[in-house]
């Protein structure tokens, strides 16, 4: 049974929420238990492109998020054009001033005047300047983020009322460190800033010991502030992990941490769902635990595949409903039909026999959080249609910077940055190794180009001491990436830039002094 309902939504206007009924079903045998192998993970076969016009699709959401992009890659788009120009002036008699007029005029900063005053020696040190650029047009797109937009706040206190009515007291999403998933939260699934935490972590290998403490830390919230529930009322936690795929060139435009192979990339992230919420049941006893939900998209077109948990929580890479499918096969319905036909999708694939079969339906809170995802999703299908001809144009990697540290939820453009979550270099080096080596050393180092690193962490300014801490590990992170990756240093071909900022939302960065 579907009642469908509408009101002011934080994921949009066009919200229709299906209410789910209790479809529990009766099925409780387990899976096929056969002595055959598995079959492989089918894969989501490019039916032609999406077409645009999708009576479920957010289409003001879609021109702001459009207008949003556009202004963002243009900034970036014109630091290049503009180094040209500078680098043909530099043996002009007035080289200083109009470099830097230029510059001002069309990037808004000045360039180091030691880069120019040098350049007479040995020509101008264009590694440099571009470092620069790309770390001063990083600033500017962070503190201007914020600037009139007082909604986002509403806006995300909204959201966590949904998840709430969801049943859901916190919402956690690790995706892949990949640049295409960037705008997983904002574009691919429309979920405010504010609302879900996002780490990022190479192949979604998220870190299982720091997200028990982050659950602890939550809890907490709850005992001591009744925050946003109090502790016995039985809402739930929900880590959800995001692995990728390439449906177009799946052999090379897939997951660099896991060998290009999307079944590795779906069971690895997979079992991290399945280890996190074994520890939180380990280490806490009566009753602790988590709700675990598994993404995948194609980083081709922004579609996803949800795999739906049973009625025991349980997932498997062969239960899941597909948004590429439904899109197409809801896109000539009227609104209400069509929505019917997503919660019926998601039936579809907790009644299906076969290696995908489960043991009945999850909780009702959990359907209708899936519904909500693969209705955002279409939004976003419809906005690759319109304004990426249905399928992105850079299918690899496109990324302009690295991030390291804790995330930036200003940066949510697709293929802009590589982002890999990082508390201490010992354990996270293996993101950044992904990020430099396999990813970076092709896109700039082959060229000439140097990697651009953005060191990143927040202090809190009601903690004494944690803002010169916070300035120390950034340091020590900075000292040991210059140190272990020497041969790009010592040609000026990787760079890092430094910055902190208090930890509450909007807070401006500070950039420190290398
Ligand atoms: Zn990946």
């Amino acid at each position: 049974m579907v009642r469908g309902r509408r009101k002011n939504s934080p994921f949009g206007s066009r919200f229709v929420k299906p209410r789910v009924g209790a479809a529990r079903s009766t099925v409780t045998e387990p899976g096929p238990v056969a002595p055959v192998p598995a079959p492989s993970v089918p894969r989501t076969e490019a039916v032609g492109e999406l077409r645009p016009g999708h009576p479920l699709a957010d289409a003001a959401m879609n021109d702001r998020l459009h207008a949003f992009e556009q202004g963002f890659r243009e900034r970036f788009a014109q630091l290049v054009p503009v180094l040209k120009e500078v680098h043909a002036l530099q043996h002009e008699r007035d080289f200083q001033e109009r470099a830097q007029r230029i510059v001002l005029d069309r990037l808004g900063y000045q360039l180091p005047e030691k880069a120019l005053e040098d350049a007479w020696i040995n020509d101008l040190d264009t590694r440099e300047l571009y470092l620069h650029g790309t770390f001063e047009l990083f600033d500017q797109v962070v503190n201007e983020y914020w600037a009139g937009r007082d909604d986002l706040v509403a806006e995300a206190e909204s959201a966590i009322a949904y998840f709430l009515d969801c049943d859901f007291h916190e919402v956690d999403i690790s995706p892949c460190s990949d640049g295409r998933l960037l705008g997983l939260r904002r574009f691919i699934l429309r979920l405010p800033d504010l609302a879900v935490r996002v780490k990022s972590y190479a192949g979604a290998q998220f870190d299982i010991e720091e997200d028990v403490r982050h659950w602890t830390k939550r809890e907490l919230l709850r005992f001591r502030e009744g925050r946003p529930t109090t502790a016995d009322v039985p809402s739930r936690y929900l880590k959800i992990a995001a692995y990728h795929y390439s449906g177009a060139d799946p052999l090379h435009q897939g997951c660099a941490a896991h060998g290009n192979s999307e079944r590795d990339a779906a069971d690895g992230a997979l079992h991290q769902l399945r280890a996190f919420r074994q520890a939180i049941e380990n280490t806490y006893c009566c009753g602790a635990s988590v709700d675990t939900l598994l993404i995948g998209v194609d980083t081709d077109t922004d579609a996803v595949k949800i795999h739906i948990p049973d009625g025991d929580t349980r997932m498997s890479l062969y239960r899941f409903v597909d948004s590429a499918a439904l899109y197409r096969e809801t896109q000539g319905l009227d609104e209400q039909s069509a929505s019917l036909r997503v919660y019926q999708a998601i039936q579809d694939a907790i009644h299906q026999q076969g290696w995908g079969r489960g043991n009945g339906a999850p909780h009702e809170g959990m359907l209708r959080l899936i519904s909500r995802l693969l209705l955002n999703n279409i939004s976003q299908l419809e906005y690759v249609a319109r304004y990426h001809g249905g399928h992105y144009a850079d299918v690899g990697h496109r990324e302009r910077v690295i991030i390291v540290g804790q995330e930036i939820e200003e940066m949510q453009v697709r293929n802009f940055a590589y982002f890999a979550h990082l508390e201490t270099m010992e354990e996270g080096s293996d993101g950044i190794d992904v990020g430099v080596n396999k990813i970076f050393r092709k896109l700039n180092v082959e060229r000439g180009l140097p990697v651009p690193v953005v060191i990143h962490y927040r202090y809190d300014r009601k903690v004494p001491g944690s803002r010169e801490r916070v300035e120390a590990r950034c340091r020590r992170i900075r000292r040991t990436i210059m140190e272990r990756y020497r041969d790009l240093a010592e040609k000026g071909l990787i760079g890092c830039h430094m910055v902190i900022r208090d930890k509450r939302s909007g807070s401006r960065l500070e950039p420190l002094v290398a």
